[in-house]
């Protein structure tokens, strides 16, 4: 069957064949996939030749989002049957360490981790793949239009559980207790600045604002982008950070209240990612998600950075990747996301092709571009 995805030492994206999957074990899954959504990972593996294929072989199959339906399960399986949409997480833990062993492969503590469609695995772009019951998770049925979002929304789920995990230590920000972090309404007398505004932004901005929280959104488009757009319909403020340094940025938001509870980096843009650090409020938590692929030398007073660190209680952490844990947060919200802000995911795809078209999905000349779904095969 027709695959897509990188060779071992070539420039490009390129289709080739690779045979069905077949149910070896038990535990196994067939699943005919439906639609792959594309992100930066993907432009930036064939933007930088980062083709990592498993040992062995000299192809990998792309895509890491996916949404499709059960084809078959083995005689194990339990929590899926044949005919059920379903969404499959991303890395397969290395066997070793406790947190994988424990199906949080996102935390592994080796590093031997594989992942589908980016690291030694092969992904989704292709007609039918087989996994683990333990990777696959079951989609309700009216959710199968979304449902190719899980996987950002995982990733965004797991940053907002980091802050919520992080900022426990802080039960009393305000006067009122429902706004503990531990509780539905954690996000009220807070705010936050999300620095960029693709599809991990403006998923950000989304959980972020249901919690109640304030929110800027930082980024470098012009004022009649979609995503400013979709910025504002969430009730967010946009800040067009081009020709703003970042303390201008951030004084927008000081303005307006006084602190920045949280700042959630979603675009991989380090001089400003780093610069941003000297903004971070007493006792706030800073997430980073973007992932640079250049090098990029900086200059920093670390003697101020340690000194500010400490003195106000600062935490910035990082969060990779997400588990079934987070890939189930975000099938519990993704409808509402949907819901509350008129159709947004549907508007964030911006550009669909056909899975035969693949060479044009990996084009990517839109400046009004936020999310690409390759349609695989229709829905029944
Ligand atoms: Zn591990
Ligand atoms: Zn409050």
């Amino acid at each position: 069957m027709l695959a897509v995805g990188m060779l071992r030492g070539k420039e490009g994206v390129h289709s080739f064949d690779v045979p069905v999957p077949e149910i070896k074990q038990p535990d196994e899954v067939l699943v005919g996939v439906k639609q792959v959504g594309l992100d930066g990972t993907d432009f930036n593996m064939l933007r930088h030749q980062l083709q990592d294929p498993a040992e062995g072989r000299d192809e990998v199959v792309m895509g890491h989002e996916m949404v499709g339906v059960v084809e078959e399960t083995g005689s194990a399986v339990t929590s899926l049957a044949s005919g059920d949409v379903a969404v499959m997480t991303v890395r397969r833990g290395c066997g070793i360490c406790h947190p994988c062993l424990h199906n949080q492969s996102d935390m592994c503590m080796t590093g031997l981790y594989t992942e589908r469609g980016i690291h030694r695995l092969d992904g989704f772009l292709t007609r039918f793949v087989a996994d683990r019951e333990q990777y696959i998770l079951k989609v309700p049925p009216r959710l199968r239009d979304l449902a190719v979002f899980s996987e950002p929304l995982s990733i965004v789920e797991k940053g907002i559980e980091q802050i919520k995990l992080i900022q426990s230590r802080l039960p009393w920000t305000c006067s009122h207790p429902e706004h503990d972090f531990q509780s539905g309404d954690w996000g009220g007398c807070k705010t936050a600045l999300v620095v960029g505004a693709g599809p991990l932004g403006l998923l950000a901005t989304a959980l972020l604002r249901f919690a109640g929280t304030k929110t800027y959104v930082a980024d470098i488009v012009s004022e009649d982008s979609p995503k400013v757009h979709m910025v504002r319909h969430m009730d967010a403020i946009y800040i067009d950070a081009r020709d703003r340094t970042p303390a201008e940025i951030v004084g927008r938001c000081f303005q307006a209240g006084g602190l920045i509870d949280i700042i959630f980096e979603a675009a991989g843009a380090v001089a400003t990612a780093i610069e941003l650090i000297n903004y971070m409020s007493r006792s706030s938590i800073y997430v980073m998600t973007g992932i640079p692929r250049k090098e990029m030398m900086l200059q920093v007073d670390g003697a101020q950075l340690v000194r500010q660190l400490v003195r106000y209680n600062q935490v910035i952490v990082g969060s990779v990747n997400s588990n079934r844990s987070h890939f189930q947060m975000a099938l519990d919200d993704i409808g509402e996301v949907d819901a509350r802000f008129d159709g947004m995911l549907g508007e964030m795809v911006t550009n669909r092709f056909q899975l035969e078209n693949y060479e044009q999905a990996f084009i990517l000349d839109d400046p009004n571009h936020i999310k690409t779904v390759i349609d695989v095969e229709p829905w029944d």
